[in-house]
C-alpha cells in the first residue's frame, strides 16, 4: 500500500496552494472559491465551492522517486529539538541529516524515504559525501549500502 507523502491542493482561481501538514491541519485559501485542504498525510480530503476550479496535488511514496523528493518532507525542530517545527524537503537535506535520521529512527515508510534519497545520491560511506563530491583521497569506495561507488 502506497503512503501519502504530500497533501496539497491548487486553487485555480486564485492561484494559491495549500498544504495540509498534519491530520488536523485544516487549510483554506483566501478567493470566494474557498478550496480547502485537510487530513495531512493520513488521508487526502480536499473540497471548494467549484471543484472544477481546483488541481489536487497529493505525491506517494511509490510515485516516480524525482518527484517524491521534491515534495516528501522532514520535520525538525533544530539539532537540540528545542526550535520551531519546520519542513524541509527531502532533496533540500543534507548527508549528515539524513545518516542522523537513520540513527535517530523513523516509522518505517519515512526510513525508507531517507533511505531511498541516500541511494539516489550514492553517499560515501567515510566522508559522508555523495557521488560528485566524494575524494579521491577519501579511503572508501563503497557507498553506505555496501555498493562501489
Ligand atoms: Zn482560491
Ligand atoms: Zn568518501
Amino acid at each position: 500500500m502506497s503512503k501519502l507523502v504530500y497533501n496539497a491542493v491548487k486553487c485555480l482561481e486564485c492561484g494559491q496552494i495549500i498544504e495540509s501538514m498534519s491530520q488536523y491541519d485544516y487549510k483554506t485559501c483566501t478567493c470566494p472559491n474557498m478550496a480547502m485542504v485537510d487530513g495531512g498525510l493520513f488521508y487526502a480530503r480536499y473540497g471548494a465551492r467549484d471543484m472544477r476550479m481546483i488541481e489536487k496535488i497529493d505525491i506517494h511514496d511509490d510515485d516516480d522517486y524525482e518527484i517524491v523528493r521534491q515534495y516528501a518532507t522532514r520535520g525538525s525542530r533544530g539539532v537540540n529539538g528545542d526550535e520551531p517545527l519546520t519542513h524541509i524537503k527531502l532533496c533540500d537535506m543534507n548527508n549528515g541529516h539524513l545518516i542522523a535520521v537513520l540513527e535517530y529512527g523513523a516509522p518505517e515508510w519515512h526510513k525508507n524515504l531517507i533511505l531511498k534519497e541516500i541511494a539516489y545520491r550514492n553517499v560515501c560511506m567515510e566522508c559522508e559525501l555523495d557521488s560528485g563530491h566524494h575524494k579521491m583521497s577519501c579511503s572508501s569506495r563503497y557507498n553506505i549500502k555496501g555498493d562501489e561507488i
